[in-house]
């Protein structure tokens, strides 16, 4: 008997990005930077990601998908450089509009 689990079908379901954190000090000098998300994951749990997790998580073949929960799009978050700088974020679709604190 195997003891390894896979997936059937092999289709892996995605996380659903419901939260993108982005770094505070990049944004004060105009840079984009995405620091970590927070996911719904397939199996209904939660799970907090900081950004070398994700980008290590889509070498794996992992999916991380925003929007479409209000009928919107899904996209997938893609690892990207900063045009400015080089460091590596991700690279996050025009629907995930960010929200001002005041
Ligand atoms: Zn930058």
């Amino acid at each position: 008997m195997a003891t390894d689990v896979a997936p059937p079908g092999g289709t892996i379901p995605p996380y659903e990005v419901r939260r993108v954190e982005t770094d505070p000090a990049a944004a004060a000098s105009g840079h984009h930077h995405v620091s970590g998300v927070d996911t719904v994951d397939p199996d209904g749990g939660e799970t907090h990601w900081t950004l070398v997790q994700v980008v290590a998580a889509v070498r794996d073949g992992e999916r991380f998908v925003m929007g479409g929960a209000q009928g919107g799009q899904a996209e997938d978050l893609e690892p990207s450089a900063c045009p400015r700088c080089r460091l590596v974020t991700l690279s996050v679709p025009a629907g995930g509009r960010e929200r001002s604190a005041s």
